[in-house]
């Protein structure tokens, strides 16, 4: 016999949610998934409900949950949905494609760079050091175009689609590879330290991967159903499934290590970690830590192997 959602009791409950423990129908599955992202938002002030907000949207998953489910959590936000079209041949059209889909049926606003627009593209990266990491570069260009276009378009907040594994695993790597700087980065909330920087946030942050999947298949959301080339045996990947060896047996572990992070070991971190001076890079003019910024480096390599 199909066992009853532990909400409404009457539907059919198709999943298990959070820690494993409690099963949900769809309808009640969604409301679950809403409430707990207006109430991760609420908790650490992510912003106000009529604030002028960016959403970094890629066609994927995490990211189109976001903008539906904050669109329709928060119907007064302004919301500007900025995409990059990462020009990686047989991907980045059909993502460009699926975001198009869902801001078009939302009728919010969408910003679009190319990154081919700026001389390069990603796959470029296949004839330089980077060619067995392309992730590297490719993080790199995408936060600094995505900061550029928010701070343009005079949003004060960005959000992006961060979930829960994607966050525990980059914790766990960060902290074994003593990269405190990349730990603190993964904070709910992180202010500016300079006018040309946005607030960025993390609504997403006590989310699952499978829950925004799920959410996005009830929402019948248009995703990409293309996987990016360069994905295959990436460093993320391998973290991901350790993560799924460790918490084996243990479905609240995830909750478990961001709690430990988020209240015990950033704060302590945090304390004892020094600012990096900020300056302005001398190519293009947005703050950075050295004198020419970590975007303009990798973008003149690759230029450099083109030319
Ligand atoms: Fe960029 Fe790597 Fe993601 Fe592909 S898998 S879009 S190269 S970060
Ligand atoms: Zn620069």
């Amino acid at each position: 016999m199909p066992l009853k959602c532990a909400k409404c009791g009457k539907e059919k409950a198709e999943l298990s949610i959070a820690d494993g423990r409690v099963r949900l129908c769809e309808i009640c599955f969604i409301d679950y998934y809403e409430k707990k992202v207006k109430e991760t938002v609420e908790k650490y002030d992510m912003f106000k409900p009529d604030e002028s907000l960016g959403i970094a949207v890629s066609g994927g998953k995490d990211s189109s949950s976001l903008l539906y489910c904050l669109r329709k959590i928060f119907p007064k936000l302004d919301i500007t949905a900025i995409h990059i079209n990462l020009g990686i041949k047989n991907y980045s059209d059909h993502c460009e494609m699926k975001v198009k889909e869902l801001t078009d049926r939302l009728d919010v606003k969408l910003i679009i760079k190319r990154v081919e627009d700026q001389g390069f593209s990603i796959d470029g990266f296949k004839n330089t050091i980077y060619r067995r990491k392309i992730c590297s570069p490719c993080g790199i260009i995408k936060r600094h175009l995505i900061d550029e276009m928010a701070i343009k378009a005079g949003v004060k907040v960005l959000a992006t689609g961060h979930n829960l594994d994607d966050t525990v695993g980059t914790m766990l790597s960060a902290f074994f590879s003593e990269d405190f700087t990349q730990l603190v980065r993964l904070k709910p909330v992180l202010y500016p330290h300079h006018p040309l920087q946005t607030k960025k946030v993390k609504p997403l942050l006590r989310m699952t991967e499978l829950e925004d999947y799920l959410y996005a298949l009830y929402s019948e959301l248009p995703i990409r159903n293309q996987s990016c080339p360069h994905s295959i045996g990436t460093q993320s990947r391998e973290t991901k499934k350790l993560l799924e060896r460790l918490s084996e047996g243990k479905p609240g572990f995830r909750y478990q290590v961001l709690n430990l992070f988020l209240k015990k070991l950033i704060p302590m971190i945090e304390d004892k970690l020094k600012q990096p001076d900020l300056t302005i890079c001398k190519s293009c003019g947005f703050p950075s830590s050295s004198e020419v910024c970590a975007y303009c480096r990798r973008v003149s390599l690759v230029k450099s192997v083109i030319n």
